[in-house]
């Protein structure tokens, strides 16, 4: 019989120098932890000597430490990945995050009269100015200021809404639902291919609080269809007398296409149509943080600014500086596309993508091993977020692919690369199609980091 030997007390091994060493570094709670933990290890026989007690404490508490959310690089080739962060942030936007984050600020305090202030006067005038609404309103995101909106203006009242625009977004966003929990009626007008002007004309009565347009972002409906652009649906709801809400989900303060990017609303665009209230993201093509903006006519902003529930759906400081930062870099459209991230990504040229995915081969190839093959090839990136996926971005990705003839070994294999990819020390996202792996170089700008994992790894 191996004759075990017995663990150590727990305060006899809490002495030990090695010991000692990890409660100076990490302090001595997170030591005792761990320390029980590893001591059933050495019950169950499983660790026998001082060392590799030691050892094992150090790597319970590194696993504890280890910080849950990390960055990872994006090479799935959808630039705003809701799963992966959508927009990245301009230095301006970091910086202006790290001023206030430390230490007080003037959130809600108006240094010209010494009186309390309003937290959206960081951003307000910056939103006007570049849609030109009268004003604006920003909360935590899109499906919040969706919310807000038709709870402020439309509580136990009906919502007009065609029935080609009952639109589901990602993540559960269903405006059927929002509207139920905003505490408002449905009233669906048309069909889900057609909808006509009569429609909404016929669909309004006494009980009517708005009407509301979606923008049907993530799909299509093709073929023998009539909707209503803001400007009709504008001139109806004047001639009602309700007012009409668009709900744009991206929307863009620039206009895309002339960044040779499938069209989006425009949101300054879309309210000179005579649009009463939009809602936008303030993390999709805008290239900010996370927030949903508000901007229209004044009276209904402020009923919505005023309403319970903004207090609850309001942003923080750091979301406030980072938006106030990025809105700035929008006051010059000749360097915008360089300096906002998202749109530096969206408008990269096949060719540069090309030059990194190429750079980056030798590196992937070594690492990857003899059991792949690597190239570069042409493939479609995606703008994501709710933006049709259309294949209007010509890019470049790394393919890997299984030297192996049978099918399904080839399968098992690229998952089991995928997941050694997501095992390095900075995980990286990559797609599988078509029996290999696509690692899109679109948001690489610098392939550098990337190539020194791979070579370290090889
Ligand atoms: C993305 C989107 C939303 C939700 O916006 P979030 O900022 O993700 O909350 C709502 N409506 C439309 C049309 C969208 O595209």
């Amino acid at each position: 019989m191996n004759m075990q030997q017995r663990p150590p007390a727990v305060d006899k091994a809490l002495a030990w120098p090695g010991m000692q060493t990890l409660i100076a570094s990490h302090g001595r709670a997170l030591v005792l932890d761990s320390l029980r933990a590893a001591l059933e290890l050495w019950r169950s026989g499983e660790i026998s000597d001082q060392p590799t007690l030691v050892a094992t404490v150090q790597q319970r508490i590194e696993r504890t430490l280890a910080p849950s959310m990390r960055p990872v690089l994006n090479l799935t080739g959808t630039v705003l990945h809701t799963n992966l962060g959508r927009a990245p942030l301009p230095p301006e936007a970091l910086a202006a995050m790290t001023a206030v984050a430390a230490g007080a600020s003037n959130l809600e305090y108006d240094l010209a009269s010494g009186q309390r202030g309003d937290r959206d006067a960081h951003v307000e005038d910056w939103i006007c100015r570049l849609t030109g609404a009268e004003a604006a309103t920003v909360v935590n995101n899109n499906a919040a200021a969706v919310l807000l909106v038709l709870n402020a203006l439309a509580s136990r009242r009906e919502v007009v809404v065609s029935r080609g625009e009952l639109i589901e977004i990602g993540g559960s966003f269903r405006l059927p639902d929002i509207m139920a929990r905003a505490g408002c009626k449905l009233r669906e007008v048309g069909t889900t291919n057609r909808t006509h002007a009569r429609d909404y004309a016929e669909a309004v009565t006494a009980r009517t609080a708005l009407l509301l347009k979606a923008h049907t972002s993530n799909y299509q409906v093709q073929g023998f269809t009539t909707s209503l652009d803001e400007a009709q649906l504008a001139g109806i709801a004047r001639a009602q007398g309700v007012p009409l809400v668009v709900d744009l989900g991206s929307g863009s303060l620039i206009d895309m296409q002339a960044l040779g990017l499938p069209a989006e609303p425009v949101v300054g665009r879309i309210l000179a149509q005579g649009v009463d209230v939009v809602t936008f993201s303030g993390d999709k093509l805008l290239g900010g943080p996370q927030a949903g903006i508000i901007a229209g006519r004044a009276e209904l902003i402020s009923k919505i600014r005023n309403s319970p529930l903004k207090r609850a759906l309001r942003c923080d400081k750091l979301t406030l500086a980072a938006l106030e930062a990025v809105l700035r870099l929008y006051a010059d459209p000749d360097t915008l596309v360089q300096r906002v991230p998202t749109l530096r990504l969206l408008t990269r040229e096949p060719a540069a993508i090309r030059q990194t995915a190429e750079a980056l081969l030798p590196s992937l190839r070594g690492w990857a091993g003899a059991g792949f093959e690597a190239d570069v090839c042409d493939v479609y990136s995606q703008i994501g977020s709710g933006s049709l996926p259309l294949e209007t971005l010509p890019s470049a990705a790394l393919r890997l692919s299984s030297i192996s003839s049978n099918k399904r070994t080839r399968s098992r294999e690229l998952r089991e690369l995928a997941e050694r990819l997501r095992q390095l020390p900075t995980p990286v996202i990559g797609r599988i199609a078509d029996d290999s792996l696509l690692l899109d170089c679109r948001c690489v700008e610098d392939p550098e980091p990337l190539r020194q994992q791979w070579e370290a790894g090889a």
